[in-house]
């Protein structure tokens, strides 16, 4: 059997990783900027997380919501303090579709209406609504096309006012910055807007944050920096750190009743194990304050290199704007410098999602090949 070729990969192999970096099969040392998607938050195998793991896979790996499990609530109360969010409940899942199909399902509920609004260049997931939801015309299907989804563009005050006021929208879904489509983000006046009109016309607001939360941005999530309460956060990425869990966090006021939401494998005991891992380290390793310190002193960097011409993003959730589509810079930091960064859907922006540990010399170190590779680039 072979395998459905629906990815486009680059040639390496990692076999082991350790931090910042992983190992390639022929014993190459690769800087990872890019963390599988942003998922690689407490850095790769980190030591109590694999131990932690370790204990688990020994205890129990797996058993549905079917029977009690205490660690969920002990992920649910540290979630809660960490990200200072128990106003809120925590429904568990498995990835970051599944959490906004289940967190716009949650609204259709309880609004007993269907329409969505979303914005230009945005990115939910690959499943039914989640994709409808997503603003990339090739990876919607005309299955998924038949849901309601009006796309307005970051900022568009009137047009979004204009849709909502016709009283058929369920929710309105937004990133807390766009990571797929390339790292813009709403000011705050534009966010506090959103949250003022959709409680006006009966809307709940999804704050997608799936890729900026976790302590991506150097606040808990990217929203809290604009100083509003969604009606339902969703997460995943780095929740987990390379384990697959997700999560649904509603606000106490939203009614829900038994079995309107459900899942299998979501919440079972590896998962949980993974989850409470990442929030301990997160918070005894104080990565948030970390996020704020390396963001920092990247940008200084980056400002004093001439063909960066603008840098987009918050704490080590960043785009650096080049005048030139970046594939070929992505290649060279990777087969000639050992660093691996991401794309986006704007071709011009090199997406940078380390890990939330990493430390200056290792930024030292991407700015060098940076460097190189550009002066490599020019005099070809
Ligand atoms: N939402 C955002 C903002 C994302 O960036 C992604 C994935 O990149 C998703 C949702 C979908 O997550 P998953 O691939 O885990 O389904």
């Amino acid at each position: 059997m072979n395998l459905l070729d629906v990815y486009s990969s680059y040639n390496v192999n990692p076999v082991s990783g350790k931090g910042c970096y992983l190992e390639l099969k022929d014993g190459t040392q690769v800087l990872d900027l890019y963390g599988g998607h942003g998922v690689i938050s407490i850095g790769h195998n980190h030591a109590v997380f694999a131990n932690n793991l370790k204990h688990q896979i020994d205890a129990l790996i797996f058993y549905s919501n079917a029977v009690e499990n205490p660690l969920q609530k002990k992920l649910a109360d540290h979630l809660g303090r960490l990200s200072t969010c128990e106003r809120y409940d925590l429904f568990l899942c498995n990835s970051g579709a599944e959490a906004n199909e289940n967190a716009l399902k949650l609204a259709s509920f309880t609004t007993g209406k269907s329409k969505v609004i979303a914005f230009e260049n945005s990115f939910h997931g690959r499943t039914s609504a989640a994709v409808a939801s997503t603003d990339i015309d090739k990876i919607v299907s005309p299955l998924n096309s038949q849901h309601k989804v009006e796309f307005i563009a970051l900022e568009d005050k009137v047009a979004l006012e204009n849709c909502l006021s016709k009283g058929d929208v369920c929710a309105v879904i937004i990133e807390g910055i766009q990571g797929v489509g390339g790292l813009d983000e709403a000011s705050t006046g534009f966010f506090q807007f959103l949250e003022i009109k959709c409680k006006e016309y009966g809307a709940l607001l999804i704050l997608d944050e799936v890729q900026s939360g976790y302590g991506r941005t150097g606040k808990f999530f990217a929203h809290q920096h604009h100083d509003i309460s969604p009606d339902i956060i969703t997460i995943a990425k780095g929740m987990g750190n390379g384990f697959p869990i997700a999560g649904v966090i509603v606000d106490k006021e939203i009614p829900v009743q038994k079995g309107m939401l459900g899942t299998t494998f979501g919440g079972n005991h590896l998962a949980c194990t993974a989850g409470l891992s990442v929030l301990n380290v997160l918070e005894s390793e104080q990565l948030m304050d970390n996020v704020s310190k390396i963001s920092s002193y990247l940008k200084a960097k980056l400002e004093a290199i001439e063909e960066v011409k603008k840098v987009k993003g918050k704490g080590l959730m960043l785009g650096l704007e080049f005048e030139f589509e970046v594939v070929e810079l992505r290649n060279q930091l990777l087969y000639d410098f050992n660093v691996f960064t991401g794309g986006s859907s704007h071709p011009n922006l090199l997406r940078i999602l380390p890990p939330l540990t990493i430390k200056e010399l290792e930024i030292d170190q991407f700015i060098h090949a940076l460097k190189d590779a550009l002066i490599t680039m020019n005099h070809a």
